[in-house]
């Protein structure tokens, strides 16, 4: 390959430059305005790694200092910007020195070696690969950061960037020590197009990485918005109907049941006592409700003061003590509100679907709310299951109908 080491290089400044700029377009979204995200800081070290290679482009044109000690102090103090950027992402704070002292330990490193570039790059080489641990443990040790695949693509730069600085670490140990300078205008040595396609692979790999990563949250946090009720902070209707969805395509071996549960007389509460009682009383049945599930069931809220409870694997004698334990233990709590204590009841309605029957949930709603109509219409604070045989209902309806 005739690669030109000025082109390399010219192209590397490029990049960066580039990405600098999509990173400032990125980092100023005023969506979220005073969001820290740590992308301001990201686009503040691609910055000084453009400076870097800039300074090192121009060496020989400017005095030694500025091309390797202020060059190499840019590339340290980008790496520490990286690390205050995942940090910030994070919601975590490093201890200072993280930050600092390898910046500082660059700078008097590369004033005093300036004329021994073998002690340049096996000690500026240390202390990049001591940044790149801290960059590295701090991708690893944090939860939310590994939820997601982006940071697989910054942990990819982190290699490039080890692999790079062992490059020329081993160059310096061993050979011809000029293969190793990136602005020399001849050809250059496989080793030097290695180094800059690591460079340039490690700068792109690692902003993707940190935009997709910030990306990825963004999203994950737009989808609980979407999926919660911002009330009762329990799946709203689409997540509750998207799960009963899922959970009646996959049923097998035992039925499952699906319960339609409705605070009796709800409105009183709220003529009485006010609206943001009202609200503090669906807050509490919510949480009582959730607290009494299994751990594969689901609660919902189906609309007003309706929930719904998706329960797979249940039989008809579990379905029914499912319902009955859900309304005693709203029967017998005393909810704690700013009106003081209130009581409510529920009327729970439920349709059973058998395993082996292909079952719509249009129909299986519809089954759960004709059950609901029927224990509200036998006196309230009660369970029907439907298809049930119940006498009084039967004698009610009729009645009703008459
Ligand atoms: P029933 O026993 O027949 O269910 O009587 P009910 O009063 O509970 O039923 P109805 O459907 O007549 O009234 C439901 C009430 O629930 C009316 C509505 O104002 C209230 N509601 C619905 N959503 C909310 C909410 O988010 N907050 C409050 N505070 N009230 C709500
Ligand atoms: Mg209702
Ligand atoms: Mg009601």
């Amino acid at each position: 390959m005739n690669l030109d080491s000025r082109t390399l290089l010219f192209s590397l400044i490029l990049v960066n430059t580039l990405m600098v700029l999509s990173l400032v377009v990125a980092a100023s979204n005023r969506t979220y305005p005073g969001k820290q995200d740590g992308m301001g800081k990201w686009a503040a070290a691609m910055l000084l790694e453009t400076l870097t290679w800039i300074l090192a482009a121009a060496r020989g044109a400017i005095p030694d200092f500025l091309s390797i000690a202020v060059a190499n102090g840019c590339k340290a103090a980008a790496h520490a910007l990286v690390l205050a950027a995942i940090f910030e992402f994070q919601r975590r704070r490093a201890p200072r020195w993280q930050y600092l002292a390898p910046v500082a330990l660059t700078l008097v490193i590369m004033i005093t070696l300036q004329d021994d570039m073998r002690g340049r790059f096996i000690w500026g080489g240390l202390i990049f690969a001591f940044q790149m641990v801290l960059i590295g443990r701090a991708l690893l040790s944090d939860h939310e950061t590994r939820a997601g695949r982006a940071w697989r693509l910054m942990f990819a730069g982190i290699v490039m960037t080890v692999l790079v600085i062992a490059i020329r670490t081993i160059v310096a140990l061993s050979g011809p020590i000029e293969f190793a300078q990136p602005q020399n205008s001849i050809a250059p040595h496989w080793i030097q197009i290695v180094a800059y396609v690591g460079v340039m692979a490690a700068a792109l790999l690692g902003s993707m990485g940190f935009v997709l990563l910030v990306k990825e949250r963004t999203d994950r946090e737009i989808m609980h918005l979407a999926m919660t009720d911002s009330l009762t902070q329990v799946p709203n209707r689409r997540a509750l109907i998207e799960h009963a969805e899922r959970s009646l395509a996959r049923r097998s071996g035992l039925p499952l049941v699906l319960l339609m549960i409705d605070i009796d007389h709800f409105k009183r509460i709220n003529d009485t006592y006010g609206h943001p009682t009202g609200d503090e009383v669906l807050r509490e049945v919510a949480r009582l409700l959730v607290q009494r599930l299994r751990g594969h069931d689901l609660l919902g809220r189906y609309g007003g003061e309706e929930f719904c409870v998706i329960a797979p694997e249940t039989n008809a004698e579990g379905a029914r003590v499912l319902a009955e334990s859900l309304r005693q233990a709203i029967a017998a709590a005393r909810f704690a509100t700013d009106s003081g204590e209130i009581s409510v009841t529920v009327s729970i309605g439920y349709s059973l679907c058998q395993a082996k029957l292909v079952r719509e949930l249009p129909e299986v709603l519809s089954e759960a709310d004709a059950a609901l109509y029927i224990a509200k219409q036998t006196g309230r604070n009660k369970v029907a299951c439907f298809g049930e045989v119940n006498p009084i209902a039967h004698h009610m309806l009729a009645r009703d109908a008459a």
